[in-house]
This record gives structure tokens, sequence and C-alpha cells, in this order.
């Protein structure tokens, strides 16, 4: 199993694990590798660190929240120079999490901007960054992920991304509250172009959401644009390999086929983000 989206320690919030022992427990469970990911950190270095001497391959990759000013292409071409594999648009500080009065997690304190960025169409100002980085991941042939912004804003991303010949676009968990949206929505941007993502942490913690509903999107995407993993490494979620294994058991639960499944939990994100 290949598991795309894992947090670890160290980190704005509590995790389960360190970069360390959320490596070892893949191993463990023997797993082929994982991207550690971090809102507020960019975790191409970390990655590098935790794989050392490793049978598995650790990815990392920079999230494009505050702390790096949103959409700057600055911080973008830095990240993929230190190796960084996936990037993803703003999460915590996109204005869809705000809207949807999530917590924000990092960069807290007096004086602090309280920022959310936007996509075009709903913020037309951030075209000329946004073609910049979508160029430079381009270039370095990497992963780009939706992050937290609407479906609009992921339409604009996956045309631009074409124009851009960047072939490796994910659509960060379309159904979670944060986009929020619908199994048919989001298999209709995946059919422009992306892998559309279902998660652990959807099954575990989403409010509202169950087997059925995951059942849904995976039928709606279709298995070859489908990647399951668990976006664990919260306190209060199993150890992350274990996650990932339950998602898959809870929609085999529902019918599907396990073998489709377990692809989508393996071989497909490999090679979504293996250079
Ligand atoms: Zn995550």
């Amino acid at each position: 199993m290949f598991d795309l989206h894992v947090h670890a320690a160290p980190d704005v919030v509590g995790r389960w694990g360190g970069d360390v022992d959320v490596v070892d427990c893949y191993q463990a469970a023997g797993f082929r590798g994982c991207v550690i990911k971090g809102h507020y950190d960019t975790t191409a270095g970390r990655a590098v660190t935790a794989g050392v001497g490793r049978a598995l391959r650790v990815y990392g990759g920079i999230v494009l929240n505050r702390h790096v000013g949103g959409f700057n292409p600055v911080a973008v071409s830095a990240a993929l120079q230190h190796g960084a594999r996936v990037v993803w648009l703003p999460t915590a500080d996109a204005h869809t999490q705000r809207a949807a009065g999530l917590p924000r997690l990092g960069g807290a304190g007096a004086g602090v901007p309280d920022v959310v960025y936007a996509a075009p169409p709903v913020d037309p100002t951030t075209a000329g960054p946004l073609r910049t980085i979508i160029r430079l991941v381009a270039d370095a042939d990497a992963v780009l992920a939706t992050g937290h912004l609407s479906g609009p804003e992921a339409s604009w991303v996956l045309a631009e991304a074409r124009r851009a010949g960047l072939r490796r676009v994910l659509l960060t968990h379309p159904t979670y509250t944060v986009p929020g949206l619908t199994p048919a929505a989001a298999a209709e941007l995946a059919a422009q172009g992306g892998h559309a993502e279902v998660t652990a942490y959807q099954l575990l913690h989403q409010p509202g959401c169950g087997p059925a509903m995951l059942r849904k999107v995976v039928e709606a995407v279709g298995y070859d644009r489908l990647v399951l993993s668990s976006d664990a490494g919260q306190p209060d979620s199993p150890p992350p390999p274990e996650a990932l294994e339950r998602l898959v058991d809870a929609l085999a639960g529902e019918g599907l086929d396990r073998g489709a499944l377990r692809a989508a939990a393996s071989e497909i994100p490999e090679r979504l983000v293996t250079p």
C-alpha cells in the first residue's frame, strides 16, 4: 500500500506520532511509501530525513497557507528544489475553511493577519501567481493538489493544468466538509483530468459521513481516477496504516471490489507521486 496523505509531528496541533514513528509503522505494515503533509510546514526536507535507510519511499510537499503567504511561487520553487512531490493549494487558510467555520489550525497570535485565499474565479487577482505555480509544478512533474478550494476553483485549476501540460492533479478529498462537493461534482472534475481522493479521515471524523456516502463517491468517480488515502495522524485516529486498511474494509463491506480498492490505495497513488 502507499499512503498519499498523512500528518505527523512536529506540527501546529497534536499528532499521533512523529515523522519517524509514522514511517516506522508503515514499514512494519509492509507499505511501499507515504507522503507526509504539514498544513504549516514544508515537509520535503523532513521526508528525506525520515526516509534515510528505508526500503519504502517517503515524500513530502508544501501547503500554500498563510505561513508562505498563500500563492507564493518562490516558496513553491524552493520546495520543489528540496524535492517536494506534492504542492497543495490552500487548506486551512482557504476561504472555504473560514466560511465553513472550521478551525484554521496554525498562525494564531496577536497581530497575525487573518487572511484567507481563493483562486479564480472566486478571486481573479490570484491568476498570475497561480499560473506561475502551475508551470513550476508541471516543470518538476510533481503533483498539484487542490487543497480546500471550491469546485469552480478546482475546475479553473484543472483547465490551467491541462494548458501547462501538468499531468498530475489530485482533487483533495472533494466530498469532505470542505470543499463539500457532491459525488457527481467530484466525478465531473476528475473526468477533466484529475484523481479524486477519498480519505479514512472522512470515514472516521466527517460529520454525517459513512461508508454508504463514500461508496457513492467511488462509484461516481470510477476506480481508475480514485485515490484512497488515510489523512490520518490525529491523536484520536488509529495508526495511519490501520486507518487506511479500515477505509478499504469499509468500502469493501459496501460491496465494492476489494482488489480495485487496494489498487487505489497502492499502485495508483504510488504512480501519481513517483517521479
Ligand atoms: Zn490532511
